[in-house]
Parts: C-alpha cells; sequence; structure tokens
C-alpha cells in the first residue's frame, strides 16, 4: 500500500499531511498525485469523502510553491472553481491546512456576500483563487479579476455545475483562460455535456476513477420506514429520540419543508437548524458550525445546501423526503460513514415515493430492508398558520377599521369573526396530536 512518504510531495506537504491526521494517502489521492506533480492533466471520476480535495490541492501547493514568483493584483495563479460557496470554504480550509508555512496566498470568493473584502484579496495578487462561478464572473465582468495568468486550473464537482444551471457560466470562465495550463476535472457521475467539456479542456488526461459509493454504502446500516406522508413528523421524533443519535443530517427536497421540519422540531424542544439556498451566507455558516461544534445536533439540508458538507461524527442520515434522482441517495448517505466510521441511513418512504426507492435500490444494487411505522398526523407550525387572508389589490376603498375589526378575513364586511389562534400561540398549536381525519 502507498504511504504519503511515497508520493513526491515536499516535507513541509507531507508534516502538514501528516498532523492533519492522515496515515496513508487515499485511492484517488495515490493515484492522482504523482502525475499531477509531473504536470499532467487529470479525469477524477470521484465524490465528496474520497479524499479528492487533497488529491488535487496537494500537487497544487507543490507546484506554486516550487517556484519563485512575484503575484500580479488581480490576475490569480490559478484557479478552482466549485458549485457552492460550502465547497468552496471547504477546500480553502484544507488549502490553509496543507499548505501550512508554504507562505503562498489563496482567497475564497462567492455570492451571498459583499464583494469589498474579495476585491482586496484579488488586489494584493494570488497565489490561488477558489470561487463559485456565479461571483467570479461578475469580478471579471466589473474588472477585478483577469485568468490570464493561471497556470492550473481545477474544475470540481462538474457535474453538479451541471445540475444547479452554471454550465453557461463555466464555459465564459473557461473562456478567458490562457491556452498553457494544467488542468483537472472532478466529477462524481460523467453526463454528456461534462465529457464534452472534458474532452475540450483536458489534454492527454490520466483518467482516475474511485467508486466509494459501494465501500461507502457497504458500511452504513440502511433501512426504509414506510410510512404515510403526514406521519412523517412524528416518525422523525420518534427516531430522533430512540435512536440514540448523535449528529443527524435530515434531507428534504424542499426549502420550505426543510424550515417546516426545524419549527416542528423546536416546537417539540429537539434543537434543530437548516440550511438551504434561502437562507443567508452567515445563517447558514453559524448553522453549519453550531452543527460542527455539536450545540445543535440535528441538521436539516436541501441536497444542494448539503453538497460536500464534511462534517465527522454525523451518525444518522434520515431522508424526509426521497430524492428524485437516484444519485442523490447515495451523496446524501455518503455524509455519514465519514473517516472509516459505521453510520446509519433512514429513509422514509410514503406511498407517493415507491418508484424513487425502486430508482435508488437499482442504483445501489441492494434490497433495502423494510419497517412500518403507523403513526398520527402531525403538523408542523407553519402547517398549522391561518391562511392569510386574500385581498384583491383593485379593491378600494379599504374597510374602515372598526369595520375590521369585527369582520373575519375574506368575510362580508361587518360578520362576526371566528376566533383567530393568537400570535403568542403558535409554538403551543404544534405539539398537538391531531388525527387526520
Ligand atoms: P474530500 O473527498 O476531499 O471531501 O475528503 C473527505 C474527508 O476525508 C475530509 O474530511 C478529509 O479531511 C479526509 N481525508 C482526506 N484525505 C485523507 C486521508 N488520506 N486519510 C484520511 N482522511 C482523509
Amino acid at each position: 500500500m502507498t504511504k504519503f512518504n511515497d508520493l513526491p510531495l515536499l516535507d513541509t506537504i507531507l508534516k502538514n499531511v501528516q498532523e492533519a491526521g492522515y496515515d496513508s494517502p487515499t485511492p484517488i489521492q495515490a493515484q492522482s498525485i504523482p502525475p499531477l506533480c509531473e504536470g499532467r492533466d487529470l479525469l477524477g471520476i470521484a465524490q465528496t469523502g474520497t479524499g479528492k480535495t487533497a488529491a488535487f490541492t496537494l500537487p497544487m501547493l507543490q507546484k506554486l510553491s516550487g517556484r519563485d514568483f512575484s503575484l500580479t493584483p488581480k490576475e490569480p495563479r490559478s484557479l478552482i472553481l466549485a458549485p457552492t460557496r460550502e465547497l468552496a470554504s471547504q477546500i480553502k480550509e484544507q488549502i490553509d491546512k496543507y499548505g501550512k508555512d508554504l507562505k503562498l496566498k489563496s482567497a475564497v470568493i462567492f455570492g451571498g456576500v459583499g464583494q469589498a473584502n474579495q476585491v482586496n484579496a484579488l488586489r494584493g495578487g494570488l497565489d490561488i483563487l477558489i470561487a463559485t462561478p456565479g461571483r467570479l464572473l461578475d469580478l471579471m465582468n466589473q474588472g477585478f479579476c483577469k485568468l490570464n495568468r493561471v497556470e492550473i486550473f481545477v474544475l470540481d464537482e462538474a457535474d453538479r455545475m451541471l445540475d444547479m444551471g452554471f454550465i453557461h457560466d463555466i464555459k465564459k470562465v473557461i473562456a478567458q483562460l490562457p491556452e498553457k495550463k494544467q488542468t483537472m476535472l472532478f466529477s462524481a457521475t460523467m453526463p454528456n455535456e461534462i465529457v464534452g467539456i472534458a474532452n475540450r479542456i483536458l489534454k492527454n488526461p490520466v483518467r482516475v476513477e474511485v467508486t466509494p459509493p459501494s465501500s461507502t454504502v457497504e458500511r452504513i446500516d440502511q433501512r426504509v420506514i414506510f410510512c404515510q406522508k403526514a406521519h412523517k413528523y412524528q416518525l422523525l421524533r420518534k427516531v430522533l429520540q430512540d435512536e440514540g443519535v448523535e449528529l443527524t443530517l435530515v434531507f428534504t427536497r424542499t426549502k420550505h419543508g426543510a424550515n417546516k421540519i426545524v419549527d416542528y422540531l423546536n416546537a417539540h424542544q429537539i434543537k434543530a437548524s437548516a440550511i438551504h439556498g434561502n437562507k443567508s451566507q452567515s445563517a447558514r455558516e453559524a448553522a453549519l458550525e453550531n452543527f460542527k461544534s455539536g450545540a445543535i445536533k440535528v441538521l436539516i439540508a436541501t441536497d444542494i445546501a448539503a453538497r460536500g458538507i464534511d462534517v465527522q461524527g454525523v451518525s444518522h442520515v434520515v431522508n424526509f423526503d426521497m430524492p428524485v434522482d437516484a444519485e442523490s441517495y447515495v451523496h446524501r448517505i455518503g455524509r455519514t460513514a465519514r473517516a472509516g466510521k459505521d453510520g446509519d441511513a433512514i429513509s422514509f418512504c410514503d406511498e407517493t415515493e415507491r418508484e424513487a426507492l425502486s430508482r435508488v435500490q437499482k442504483l445501489i444494487g441492494l434490497k433495502l430492508p423494510v419497517e412500518t411505522f403507523v403513526g398520527v398526523a402531525e403538523k408542523s407550525v407553519q402547517d398549522t398558520r391561518p391562511p392569510r387572508p386574500y385581498r384583491d389589490p383593485r379593491a378600494k376603498p379599504k374597510a374602515k377599521p372598526d369595520q375590521r375589526q369585527n369582520s373575519k378575513p375574506n368575510a362580508p364586511v361587518g360578520q362576526k369573526a371566528q376566533p383567530q389562534p393568537k400570535k403568542e400561540d403558535k409554538s403551543k398549536v404544534g405539539y398537538k396530536f391531531r388525527n387526520k381525519k
């Protein structure tokens, strides 16, 4: 088995890797690092959890620190494109860790936050720029960043970029890169459009393919619980209480669904937060930090927000909704059983989700054990809020205040109002067990 010492890496980098606590390189690292150190292009078919970030960052650090180079303002020496802010931040963290004492300058830029600090970092010159595509193009268009000096280009999680609609942005970025450079492309899957991009940007690449799903999947105790949709909230609470969970990541299909679960759990004295695209960057970071530190044991996430999240110690993944595409299942459950540990993945499957389950089972080549849960229908606070009254924007004049006080929304003026739950009562409404009729 290859050891880190067998790889052609600088002593400082080896020391940093050792300090990170890694004994031996993962397969993608062992196969990628030598050709990358020689300057070859690389096509890496691998997903998060395989150690792919170190596979490309270690040779980058090696190459960039290898020669004296005076930095030019606004013109970074290398570029890593990542689909999400979370992934971009995690890559930056890893670069800081592996690149300690190498005196290389790196910065991360992404949208959703002010641009001033990012512009300053670019002005100071950078060895490594990590960026999400939208903000990068924005800053390029404003003249704060030029890519004509990029020596190394990494396109990370290319298939996810495609899913998120970044394909045109990526093509625009690629068009600005110089012809002569080293290029690496990482993708968990290879849809046709990514094959097209790979053919265009990679020159005689080394192809490294690792298949963590099976090895990861094998270490995860997976099961499915059939239940009615309306019983899922109660089931989640039961799972969280029964299973002796440490950190649990709960996946939902929609942002709204994630918020509803947070409200429901909080109303039942279970601390939870959500991360999804509608949350501000600072709220997402705070939620992730609280989860990492264990201050919050339950994090609710949508697929895109959770992509690339690397938190040690996630004991359980709960699929509150079955994922629409089967590959997301593998990505989701891969958040547990990190770093050689075991984990549990529990999927709630209602009658409308059986087909999604079949697709998952076909992809992973396993028939998952199934249990059935019969509970009661409970609701999130958000479901129990009275509907907002409809107001026709053209209707005028408005009812006078004294008439409105006594009237129910949408009821004829003057009709006696039914008592509405008071605002302060919202949390209590959430506790009530309601039998679905
Ligand atoms: P990645 O696939 O790059 O997202 O990495 C997944 C996780 O594996 C991260 O927490 C890394 O810190 C960790 N990791 C990377 N390389 C190694 C290694 N050689 N041994 C153990 N853990 C590693």
